[in-house]
């Protein structure tokens, strides 16, 4: 109850900041993208994750105003690291949304706004929406998703393989990634049940023309059998973890 009204006043507060993960392509080993991972910097308490405020935040509604809060600051931090990026081209930035802004009818005007504010191309931003929000009502998903797409933004479907994996809608859905959850990747490779799953998302995937990010690489075998499997990118604490807007930036420039 507390947590809750102190996260009323967090945003307005200045007391959310936002964690920068990168995601590294396989094949070149250079960093794709960065996913934005929400953080809340509570007075008392020191850092506190998003498992901890976001449904939280989703049952109040303030998920609203925190995600409108988040899409924009993501997307100028990119466009600020963009500016300094390799080849001048920017990064993608990922950004999760939960079911409750997913399904609000505002959304895709809300993107559209933050887009035109921060300058950001629409191609460098993905979201994220995961397998169970994407099921919750298919029609409406569909409708949306495709406005969404409209606007030019991509989209990834996050935690595959936790919610209800249907098949059909990943070939309904005009889907631009999959990011298999992390719980197929951690027993990789010795547990060859996990194995064959992690591969068959990949194929199954790439056959739709989805590219494929495997969450939670921690290890260089991992890795490796991703690689041997055609996965197209990985993030994890082995390529780099979740770090503040300068020190993530620091990094990549
Ligand atoms: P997610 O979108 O699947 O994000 C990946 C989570 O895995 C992050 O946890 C990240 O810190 C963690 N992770 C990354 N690499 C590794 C690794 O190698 N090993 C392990 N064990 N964990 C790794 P985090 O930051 O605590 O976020 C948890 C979830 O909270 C996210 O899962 C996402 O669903 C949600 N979330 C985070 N930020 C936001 C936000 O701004 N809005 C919404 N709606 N949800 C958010
Ligand atoms: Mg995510
Ligand atoms: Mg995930």
């Amino acid at each position: 109850l507390q947590l809750g009204s102190q996260l009323r006043r967090a945003v307005g507060k200045g007391e959310l900041c936002l964690y920068y993960q990168p995601i590294v392509e396989l094949r070149t080993g250079r960093v794709a993208a960065y996913e934005a991972l929400a953080r809340w910097q509570h007075p008392e308490r020191g850092l506190v994750l998003p498992g901890e405020f976001i449904q939280l935040a989703e049952e109040s509604g303030i998920i609203l105003k925190i995600g409108e809060w988040t899409l924009r600051e993501a997307c100028r931090w990119s466009t600020f690291i963009g500016a300094g990026s390799h080849d001048g081209g920017g990064l993608q930035i990922a950004v999760n949304l939960s079911a409750r802004q997913f399904n609000d009818p505002q959304l895709p005007r809300m993107v559209a706004r933050a887009l035109k504010e921060t300058g950001l191309p629409p191609q460098l931003l993905e979201l994220e929406i995961t397998e169970s929000t994407a099921m919750q009502q298919t029609d409406l998903t569909l409708g949306t998703l495709k406005r969404l797409k409209a606007l030019g933004v991509s989209i990834a479907i996050d935690d595959f393989g936790t919610g209800y994996s249907s098949l059909s809608y990943l070939r309904r859905f005009p889907v631009d990634k999959v990011k298999i959850d992390r719980s197929f990747v951690a027993e990789l490779p010795s547990d060859r049940d996990q194995g064959a799953i992690v591969s068959a998302i990949v194929a199954l995937a790439h056959a739709l023309q989805i590219r494929v990010v495997a969450e939670g690489v921690e290890t260089e075998r991992q890795r490796d059998f991703l690689k041997s499997c055609g996965c197209d990118f990985i993030q994890g604490h082995l390529v780099g973890h979740p770090a503040d807007a300068d020190s993530a930036a620091e990094d990549y420039v």
